[in-house]
């Protein structure tokens, strides 16, 4: 089992199994663990979460000078609570939860998770106590069982059927010809976009972070899928901190707090009635687009943003 780990195995499996995803620097670090004290202080203490707490304080970056992508953007992603980032295509929505994950640096402000300049505690221990969902899941070579305990290693079968049981994916997995020890990738059975993503979603589970970074467009998936996977990723957000890309109505109008960015600028935060309030703002505009398309998908409100 050990040598499942070994990263440059892991590396090998990523690259097989990533064939109909998108691989990015990202994902590859999230895999391996790589680069792990890289930009680490001497000495910098672990985070200590109490609460999970974010706060982006006055937040700017740019991937290359000259070329910000974030402006000071500063609110508060409430211990516990769901906040939902909206924005079009290029707003800066993934850098926000790119910089939270520390592989970037912020060029002016801070993130504080609980009070924690997170620039100033280890990576490593930032990474452990944040689980990411992406809208692309990715699947290794081997079986279910190691894919669902990429999420956490010392996780143990019954934690791993557990969590499987939770993201709906558990009927499934017993269906296949060898259950939790069926492989999949090359080698092993083909899954649905709907199904590897439940399995995406077990990881999270098993990893019990208090943190959640959803990246949550679901539009590649059939309805069933989509409607299995929005319960699975209810059942995962209850308790947690939560900051979800929102690419649908329906989370939207249920998160605690909606940031919307236009362009690198947090342009307007509330609640969606508070929002509402303001008929000429970003966000009524975004809302009254999409219940024009009956609660659509929002594959891309940059007509909301601009009228
Ligand atoms: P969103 O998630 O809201 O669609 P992103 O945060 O992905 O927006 O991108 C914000 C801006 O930063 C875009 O202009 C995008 O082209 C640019 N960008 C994103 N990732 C990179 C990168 N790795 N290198 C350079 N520019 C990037
Ligand atoms: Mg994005």
């Amino acid at each position: 089992l050990l040598l499942a780990y070994d990263p440059a195995r892991r590396l090998a499996r990523v690259q097989v199994g990533l064939e109909r995803s998108l691989v990015n620097a990202r994902m590859i670090y999230e895999i391996l663990d790589l680069e792990p004290q890289q930009g680490d202080e001497p000495g910098a203490p672990a985070l200590e979460v109490q609460k999970g707490e974010v706060r982006f304080n006055e937040v700017s970056f740019a991937y290359s000078e000259n070329l910000p992508v974030l402006y000071g953007v500063d609110f508060v992603a409430e211990a516990g609570k769901t906040t939902a980032i909206v924005g079009a295509s290029g707003a800066g929505k993934s850098t926000l939860t790119a910089l939270l994950e520390r592989f970037y640096d912020v060029d002016g402000g801070s993130i504080e998770i609980d009070g924690q300049d997170i620039s100033k505690v280890t990576k490593q221990s930032l990474r452990e106590q944040i689980a990411y969902v992406s809208q692309q899941p990715y699947l290794f070579e081997g079986t279910i069982r190691d894919n669902i305990r990429y999420g956490r290693e010392s996780a143990t079968d019954a934690e791993i059927e557990q969590a499987a049981q939770l993201a709906a994916a558990d009927e499934f997995i017993r269906q296949q010809p060898r259950g939790y020890d069926t492989l999949v990738g090359e080698n092993g059975v083909t899954l649905s976009g709907g199904q590897r993503q439940r399995i995406s979603i077990a990881r999270a589970i098993v990893r019990q972070a208090p943190i959640l970074l959803l990246d949550e467009a679901t539009s590649s998936l059939d309805n069933e899928s989509e409607a299995r996977v929005q319960d699975a990723l209810a059942t995962v957000m209850e308790g947690r901190t939560t900051i979800v890309i929102a690419h649908r109505l329906s989370t939207v109008v249920n998160a605690d707090r909606i940031v919307v960015l236009e362009q690198g600028r947090l342009v307007e935060e509330g609640t969606h009635q508070s929002l509402l309030a303001n008929p000429h703002g970003v966000y009524s505009r975004f809302h009254r687009l999409q219940s024009d398309k009956g609660l659509g998908l929002v594959n891309d409100i940059k007509k909301a943003a601009k009228p």
